[in-house]
């Protein structure tokens, strides 16, 4: 009886692999021809590069609960509109408002030094006197452990650099925990701030800000990034022995919960409306930069990903819905929305796909799901070979913030990936600006995400979970 189980089992699965096999060389033949289509469509009338200089040049910064937030929600509205798109909405979110307010910091003591600094996203500010402490630097959380309440008073600085030696986003993962527990870590401590290394390889004494977090049984303690410049003089000072006094100063203050959007757009399924490829980034920035490799390119990716598709009048077999989500930022509150408002059709959600990850030169999709929708993805990403887009790879962690709402319900997930080898460089910076962008790989990257969608949308068997 068992051995007939197991028989019947492997000859279910190579049945399987032989299904998924056989469309697999269909659908790299059947839509040669429309992918080349979209991808001339894409690379000769493309508008993504006016949408995003309009975006960061007309609009600017888009911090939750910013008035710069509320006119992009009101552009990707009406450029939607205007795109062709159908069932155009602003669905409603509420969102943290956060804001900065002024801020300084310098040392004192052994030496005047100004400091360049960006108040961490959600911390508290300063009295206007501000806090006047040595400091102590430590490169890990080991040796903040190790001294204990001996930082009882002071002012922490994480000088834990982001390393070069590690894949960028593994490196970026590792470093980022001094951003976003550090203050936590200190405070338990008695540490009356926290500064933290910016999480950068590379700097021209540019701060990088990003989210931070506060714990309910821990005191609240203001937090700040440095540069990497300002780190290093303070590691020097401090390995020689000097007392570092820093002055630090934040006008930071968190008002009351904001009202706020995703932007929704559709192309309506011609057999199988019902069925939803989603395609999205995030409306949301920081308050630094104007927000143009985060996410500012991957909205326009997205939105015109659909414009092409919707120009070339193709009405694919489900629907493909664009979601420029707000306020990934400051604690993914636009994709939560989402969630509540979709979470009964969360079962009719064949796929979603997420950029964010600049606007650099596409590599490919990484993806998130089951090994036989993994099968499909791989031969739908032969129709990018003449891009150079179709390297796909199977993700073990998330392959998206906003869209993890998703795929944590078991919604097969994709990100598109960039040449991420410069993205943390202005990532969160004044620097974060659209002359980095480039024409040709803004529309490399839609002609890229259009393919792999209507393919998505229109191939007969719907993406298996
Ligand atoms: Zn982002």
């Amino acid at each position: 009886m068992m051995r007939l189980i197991v028989f019947l089992l492997c000859f279910m699965l190579v049945g399987n692999l032989i299904a998924v096999q056989g469309q697999d060389k269909r659908l790299g033949k059947d839509y040669a021809k429309v992918a080349s289509q979209i991808m001339g469509t894409a690379l000769i009338e493309g508008q993504a590069y006016e949408k995003l200089e309009y975006l960061s040049d007309n609009i600017g910064n888009r911090l939750s609960g910013s008035t710069q937030l509320n006119q992009a929600i009101e552009w990707a509205v009406n450029a939607m509109k205007a795109d062709g798109l159908e069932n155009v909405r602003a669905e409603a979110a509420k969102v943290p408002h956060w804001v900065r307010g002024e801020e300084s910091a310098e040392i004192i003591t052994p030496a005047k030094h100004k400091l360049n600094i960006l108040g961490l996203g959600g911390t508290i500010g300063t009295t206007s006197e501000g806090i006047t402490a040595e400091v102590i630097v430590v490169r890990n959380f080991d040796e903040l452990d190790k001294l204990g309440e001996q930082v009882k008073g002071k002012i922490v600085l994480y000088n834990s650099p982001m390393r070069k030696d590690l894949p960028t986003g593994q490196a970026y993962g590792e470093a980022v925990r001094y951003r976003g527990n550090g203050a936590i870590r200190a405070a338990k401590y008695g540490a009356v701030a926290a500064l933290v290394r910016s999480v950068t390889t590379v700097s021209l004494n540019t701060p990088h800000t990003g989210a931070m977090r506060y714990q309910d049984d821990t005191p609240k303690i203001p937090a700040a990034a440095v540069t990497i410049e300002n780190a290093e003089l303070m590691q020097r000072l401090y390995v020689k022995g000097e007392k570092i006094i820093v002055k630090l100063k934040l006008g930071a203050q968190t008002l009351p919960d904001a009202d706020s959007a995703n932007v929704v757009g559709e192309i309506r399924g011609s057999e199988k409306p019902e069925e939803i490829i989603l395609v999205s980034g995030h409306l949301d920035s920081w308050d630094v930069g104007t927000g143009s490799n985060d996410d500012g390119a991957g909205c326009v990716i997205a939105m015109e990903a659909v414009r092409t598709i919707a120009r070339l009048k193709l009405r694919p077999k489900r629907t493909i819905r664009v979601v420029l989500f707000t306020n990934e930022e400051k604690g993914l509150f636009g994709s939560f929305a989402y969630r509540d408002t979709h979470k009964q059709n969360f079962d009719k959600h064949v796929a979603a796909i997420e950029a964010d990850s600049g606007g650099t030169r596409p590599i490919g999709f990484s993806f998130k799901g089951s090994n036989s929708a993994f099968a499909l993805v791989q031969e739908i990403s032969t129709l990018l070979r003449n891009l150079r887009s179709d390297n796909v790879e199977l993700s073990s962690g998330g392959v998206g913030a906003d869209i993890s709402v998703l795929t944590d319900a078991g919604v097969p997930g994709l990100g598109l990936r960039n040449n991420s080898s410069h993205y943390f460089d202005v990532h969160h910076t004044d620097a974060d600006t659209f002359e980095k962008m480039d024409r040709t790989d803004l529309a490399l990257n839609v002609a890229t995400m259009a393919i792999m969608l209507y393919v998505l949308a229109d191939m007969p068997q719907a993406l298996p979970r």
